[in-house]
């Protein structure tokens, strides 16, 4: 070819590129994400987060038992969230050791909000069929962390998976009379601990906090946010992260304000005095720390900053 020939032709493509260029901007648009699975190596262990949807839920001033509902709204506004919403994402870990495949805690089966529920789409984003699951862990018997593990007809969703839960968790959830004591709005937990467990009681493992529950994955007491709640240390040769569970949920609220006392914290003062170990122990050891309700992928670091923490995500990198 000629190099005239070899130029008219080259001209001829760009100017069909062109030709076709507006088309692309007629394609449709997206109408969802793509999967919600980030993926970290810590030493021989690969760590998947695993998003399942954010609860987008309206607040007042009981949110927060010693804060104004104005100092709330600053906070958020401070976050560059809209007032009145508190933005509550979860996200699972999915834990490879080589030799298991573990889960903490297991979602909340698209029952706890109509935007959450897609774990278990990202799971299989992921690669991994429920049936693989070894061993599921759960941090505490709350409807978003346990939900996950049964269908709505009460089929389990990890057939082969041990389910592993905090002694004192089980031990107060599941006691009748603990039971008829709580107000209405904590009665719901009990029966729906009832409704996940009470048919597979027996398969259940419960540990007690400190013991080990898989390879190189530790539980931690984290008092406070529920009786027997629970969060995790994972490690393997140098590398470490301190899964703090819901010890600390939205970072921009209670981190930045450790001492808040959310409705959520069934004893408020044991929570803070939980929260604040566990922030001081991620910034003075400088630990990668993920937390259930942090924004996705959930991971990040923890300095000290003012009266409280801030937050420093993590940045999306290769593996
Ligand atoms: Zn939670």
């Amino acid at each position: 070819m000629s190099a005239i020939n070899r130029r008219d032709l080259l001209a001829g493509s760009a100017a069909g590129l062109l030709a076709c260029s507006p088309a692309l901007g007629a394609a449709p648009k997206a109408t969802s994400q793509g999967p919600g699975a980030y993926r970290t190596k810590l030493g021989d262990f690969q760590v998947t987060a695993l998003y399942d949807g954010t609860w987008f839920l309206k607040i007042d001033d009981s949110l927060v038992r010693n804060a104004s509902d104005a100092d709330v709204n600053k906070a958020l506004a401070a976050a560059f969230l809209p007032p009145n919403i508190l933005p509550i994402s979860f996200t699972i870990l999915l834990i490879n050791t080589g030799s298991k495949l573990v889960l903490i805690d297991a979602g909340t089966a698209g029952q706890v909000a109509d935007t959450a529920g897609v774990m278990m789409a990202n799971l299989a984003a992921a690669g991994v069929a429920p049936a693989a699951i070894d061993s599921v862990v759960i941090s505490h018997f709350h409807p978003d962390h346990i939900d996950g593990l049964k269908t709505k007809d009460g089929d389990k969703v990890f057939a082969n998976a041990e389910i592993l839960v905090p002694e004192q968790e089980w031990t107060y959830w599941m006691d009748d009379g603990e039971m008829s004591k709580a107000p209405d709005r904590i009665k719901v937990y009990f029966r729906n601990a009832r409704r996940i467990f009470g048919d597979i009681g027996k398969e259940v493992r419960r540990f007690k906090p400190g013991a080990e529950v898989a390879p190189g994955i530790t539980s931690i007491p984290a008092f406070g946010h529920t009786p027997g709640h629970c969060a995790f240390a994972i490690a393997s040769r140098n590398q470490s992260m301190l899964v703090m569970s819901d010890a600390v949920r939205n970072p921009y609220l209670f981190a930045r304000h450790p001492d808040w006392q959310p409705l959520f914290d069934m004893d408020g003062p044991l929570a803070v005095k939980t929260r604040r170990q566990m922030l001081d122990r991620a910034a003075s050891d400088r630990m990668l720390v993920e937390a259930y309700h942090f924004p996705f992928p959930a991971s990040g670091h923890i300095v000290r900053s003012g009266k409280g923490y801030e937050l420093i995500p993590v940045e999306w990198q290769p593996l």
